[in-house]
């Protein structure tokens, strides 16, 4: 856990979030600021700043973080209508929490190429 992290923060209990799943190595919650009817994050539990900082070890963790998202999506109601799963790594993709991310976006058409 890094001390001044949210979402280690989030993970620990300290701030708590609107949770959508959760078992021993990943928590997902609603974004605070949602970009569409459907905009859940899904982190793992270790903290790990940035996509740069996954090393081979952990495959699986990343693997999980998908499926889960899928497991969210079709919960959710989205599966069959569409969804976009991002991750943003560093500054020109706009990530600005440094805990690594997957964002579950659905529930309206989107737009692609990205802004
Ligand atoms: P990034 O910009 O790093 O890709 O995504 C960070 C996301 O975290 C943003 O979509 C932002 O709205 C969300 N976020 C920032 N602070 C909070 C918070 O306190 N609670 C929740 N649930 N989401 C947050
Ligand atoms: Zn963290």
């Amino acid at each position: 856990m890094a001390a001044d992290c949210l979402f280690c923060k989030m993970v620990s209990g300290a701030i708590q979030p609107n949770k959508v799943y959760e078992d021993n190595d990943v928590l997902a919650f609603r974004d605070i600021n949602p970009q569409a009817p459907v905009h859940v994050l899904v982190i793992p539990k270790r903290h790990i700043a940035t996509v740069n900082d996954l090393t081979d070890a952990d495959a699986a963790l990343v693997g999980k973080l998908t499926l889960i998202a899928k497991k969210i999506a079709a919960e959710l109601g989205v599966a069959d209508s569409g969804y976009r799963l991002v991750s943003n790594c560093n500054a020109d993709a706009g990530q600005s929490v440094w805990h690594i991310h997957l964002h579950l976006l659905g529930g309206r058409g989107l737009q692609w190429p990205p802004g």
